[in-house]
């Protein structure tokens, strides 16, 4: 019989906190929690494998599911002492979703389920109570109704702003029991008609419902949409908590709360989280009421701490942190009920956590003797520091402050202003930077905030939505800026006298909690401190070296400055487009002989000549590969009548000659065209001028500095040996004759590309004549699928969603048929030559997955733009500590 039902908590413990893909993170946890002694309220978990067989069976439960739930209700009834549906003492329970990871956008939680007209008055009774038994029994309808019956909530909520209008009075908390009582009526009726059909007063038909509806959630819009954004794959399916009731909304001796153990913005090792007094969960990251701090040391003036309020609650809440932290060995992000005056723990999990304080706390940890330093260095996900490598406000910038809420997601932006997720959504997608600003987001906000460069919302606090999913998807926030009033009607807000319209350019500084009007200037961050600690950890962990591919000396300045070891690409070819070049360029290109082809050659030498000079010095000491001419030759070509005539004065000929010239270059497919290696076999003299650049360039460094750089030359686009062989042997007649001219000699190496399928299976024989390969995964990409890298965008993100492809393969490396081309071609490569030296140079360089691949291949190196360093840096350390790349699971 297969087990789908695991009970926790009152002295059973079937789980545990390793059996996540099964009972998913909260139900794990929970029976993690009950089994090192915390206080649990009892429950059971229906495992994942519900949900998987529920969509494979057409939507029907297993046969026996329903006898294990019943024998798993009937042990919290003997635990509490209460029976789920008994009109004298009742239990009442909680329903809650729990996928593997924690996901927004399905059905979360069901509170207080059970109740019925019946029910209602035990609970007033056991309570002593009347007026929290209704209020109680209304939330039920409430939650119940809007999430598992779809009704809509505004209509509910309209009905209790009638109510306090009936009552005379402003807020929820002046409502009697007997205004409660005709709020139920009033939702019942509401339900009926919305549905067709009475509310649900079996507590069993309720309990399926929700179960129901948690299971239905994981197939809705919001949460495959979740899943895709955050490559979750389908068939993990969520599990379904349900759990015996603690109230903290029976009195002033209740509350309920959520906190982290560290500060999960900063990582500071602070308690850091909200409560509310006399309120049930959802109230506090409904962003209702406003919360207050936990400890006397966050409470500005005004609030209540926890500590002061409920210390001994405090206390017993301090001890639990600890524990955890000793426990998990990590930040963990907790919920909690205090019922008069007894703690209980309702989640416990690892906490999401921006860049800055992931970074942070796996140095601090390490420091702490939590975790060894190999663990920090896993701890911090490489893509995650890219937020620590992006601007802050320039602090002497002037500025006008529009307003001012909680900081609750660090980093800066400017962006126009837009007022719903669907408008960010489609600005961005045409390039345009937005400010996404809502009253609140909710689940379906997801797509906007993803698009948006930072949020901005009026109401909730530091665990908001909002504020939640902006720091895991690392977009700066600022919620609760209560001074502003948003009018989505007429698409403005006002604040501090101003009004500003949709479009307006506004600035947010996420670590501050601060609006302002037009863009702010920012600032380059810093790579000290802790950056700079995990940075040197990881260096200690990696075997593969890390380059960059840069060819301006910004580029490589920048490159250098985040710790890359040389350059693995320098594309030439970009050094082609300045303007005082591109004209002797294209006189080169469309030239008619030889010796105009020289001509114009001579004019580009000093400056090629002076390029190489300059990354040279910079990267002194360490490698530099440099990229003989590769893209097709249309990409230089003159279009414009005034480029034309420049060519044709330049060729002394006329503007026909050089239009006819023009159109005999243009090519059906340039990027299987005229190409790569093909040029240098066409046109010698172009690799001849611009290997003699690199010779010249190298001694006058060598000169200069006093060390001779050591240029790695490489061919492009090669398929066939004898294509290496010819242009190498052009690159060593030139380094002859240099090396004869000046009088110096220095070492060089001359290796290719490998990016047609071509070269990487006959890499044996290509092997036999380059000093290296450089493993090109763009171009390899485009001709293993055979699909072109620019027109692919049209239908590749379809491929992904409907998972013909798991992901992008120009981002992530294609394992399977690219990375197999790969593997084939470093097999064979080391076999001829057992130093072949072996890297990559396509944008997968710089992909944490791919560079897992990169590790288990065995390559020497990875490359990849300079501000990819870091993260490349710290992807190699992990890879080589055995990590796969994939930070879902
Ligand atoms: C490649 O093809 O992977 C590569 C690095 O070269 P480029 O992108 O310049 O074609
Ligand atoms: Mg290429």
């Amino acid at each position: 019989m297969t087990r789908w039902v695991y009970g926790f908590g009152g002295g059973v413990n079937d789980g545990g906190a390793e059996m996540k893909n099964l009972l998913g993170g909260k139900g794990a946890n929970l029976a993690e929690m009950a089994s090192i002694g915390l206080p649990v309220p009892p429950g059971f978990t229906i495992t994942t494998e519900v949900c998987t067989a529920f969509y494979d069976n057409d939507k029907r439960y297993p046969d026996d599911l329903a006898a294990q739930v019943g024998a798993a209700l009937a042990k919290i009834e003997a635990a509490v002492g209460q029976t789920f549906g008994d009109a004298e003492n009742p239990l009442l329970v909680s329903v809650r979703s729990g996928a593997r990871v924690s996901m927004p956008g399905m059905m979360d939680t069901v509170l207080n389920l059970g109740l019925n007209d019946g029910t209602v008055v035990g609970l007033a009774k056991g309570a002593r109570d009347e007026r929290f038994a209704w209020d109680s029994y209304r939330r039920f309808i409430q939650m119940y109704g809007s999430v598992v019956l779809g009704v809509d909530h505004h209509q509910f909520e309209e009905i209790i702003e009638f109510a306090k209008l009936e009552a005379g009075v402003t807020e929820d908390t002046g409502l009697t029991a007997g205004n409660w009582r005709q709020v139920v009526a009033a939702y019942k009726d509401l339900v009926a008609k919305a549905t067709g059909k009475p509310f649900p007063t079996d507590p069993h038909e309720q309990l399926w419902g929700a179960i129901g509806a948690v299971f239905g959630s994981w197939m809705n819009h919001r949460a495959i949409t979740y899943r895709r954004l955050h490559d979750i794959p389908a068939e993990w399916g969520t599990a379904v908590n349900v759990q015996a009731m603690v109230f903290g909304n029976m009195g002033d001796d209740c509350a309920t709360g959520v906190c982290f153990t560290r500060d999960p913005s900063t990582g500071e090792n602070m308690f850091y989280g909200e409560y509310l007094v006399n309120a049930q969960g959802e109230d506090v990251v409904a962003g209702i009421r406003t919360p207050q701090p936990l400890s006397v040391a966050a409470a500005r003036e005004g609030e209540v701490a926890l500590e002061t309020a409920m210390p001994a609650a405090y206390a017993e809440l301090m001890a639990v942190r600890e524990k955890l932290e000793q426990h998990y060995r990590d930040m963990q992000d907790i919920e909690f009920t205090v019922q008069r005056h007894k703690l209980f723990m309702l989640q416990t999990r690892n906490g999401k956590r921006t860049a800055a304080a992931s970074l942070r706390m796996a140095v601090e940890m390490a420091h702490e003797g939590l975790i060894d330093r190999a663990e920090a260095v896993r701890r911090v996900n490489p893509s995650s520091l890219d937020q620590l490598l992006h601007p802050t406000l320039d602090p002497k910038a002037p500025r006008t402050v529009l307003a001012k809420g909680l900081p609750a997601s660090p980093g800066a932006a400017s962006g126009a202003v837009v007022f719903s997720a669907d408008e960010a959504e489609s600005r961005a997608l045409k390039g345009e930077s937005v400010i996404l600003v809502r009253m609140e987001t909710s689940p379906e906000d997801i797509h906007g905030m993803h698009a948006a460069r930072g949020i901005l919302t009026t109401r909730g606090g530091m665990t908001s939505h909002a504020a939640v999913v902006a720091r895991g998807m690392g977009r700066p926030c600022v919620a609760g800026a209560g001074g502003i009033t948003v009018d989505y009607g007429a698409q403005t807000l006002f604040s501090a006298g101003k009004t500003v319209n949709a479009g307006d350019i506004i600035t947010l500084d996420g670590a501050a909690g601060e609006v302002f009007i037009g863009a702010v200037p920012m600032i380059e961050p810093a790579m000290s401190g802790d950056f700079g600690t995990l940075m040197q950890w990881a260096d200690a962990c990696r075997r593969m070296g890390v380059r960059a591919n840069a060819e301006t000396p910004l580029d490589a300045e920048t490159a250098k400055k985040f710790g890359a070891e040389g350059i693995g690409l320098c594309r030439t070819e970009h050094m082609f487009f300045d303007p005082q070049r591109i004209g002797a360029v294209r006189q080169m290109i469309m030239a008619n002989s030889p010796a105009e082809r020289r001509d114009a050659l001579s004019r580009l030498l000093p400056f090629q000549r002076e390029d190489f000079r300059r990354l040279f010095t910079i990267m002194a000491g360490l490698p530099v590969t440099i990229r003989l001419l590769d893209p097709p030759l249309h990409e230089f070509l003159p279009h414009t009548a005034a480029e034309m005539e420049e060519v044709a004065q330049a060729l002394g000929v006329d503007l026909e000659t050089v239009r006819r010239r023009g159109v005999e270059l243009a090519e059906a497919n340039p990027m299987l065209g005229h190409r790569g290696c093909r040029l240098g076999i066409s046109f010698p003299e172009i690799y001849e001028m611009q290997a003699r650049a690199i010779f010249e360039g190298a001694i006058a460094v060598a000169k200069d500095i006093g060390t001779a750089p050591h240029p790695e030359i490489m061919i492009p686009l090669v398929a066939i040996r004898k294509e290496l062989e010819i242009t190498r042997a052009q690159v060593d007649g030139v380094a002859k004759a240099v090396f004869a001219e000046t009088g110096t000699t220095i070492s060089y190496s001359v290796g290719t590309m490998i990016e047609l399928p071509r070269a990487a299976m006959l890499a044996d024989q290509i092997a036999e004549v380059a000093d290296f390969f450089s493993f090109g995964t763009n171009d390899l990409t485009q001709t293993v699928f055979g699909l072109s890298r620019d027109d692919a965008g049209t239908f590749l993100p379809r491929y992904v969603d409907l998972g013909i492809l798991p992901k992008d393969p120009f981002v992530s490396i294609d394992v399977e048929g690219v990375g197999e081309m790969v593997r084939i071609a470093t097999v064979k490569g080391r076999a001829k030559k057992n130093n072949l030296k072996l890297g990559i140079c396509g944008e997968h360089g710089g992909d944490p997955a791919s560079i897992a691949f990169c590790e288990q291949v065995g390559l020497d190196y990875v490359s990849c733009s300079p501000y990819r360093v870091p993260v490349a840096r710290l992807a190699a350390a992990q890879a080589a500590l055995g990590m796969t790349g994939d930070r879902t699971a």
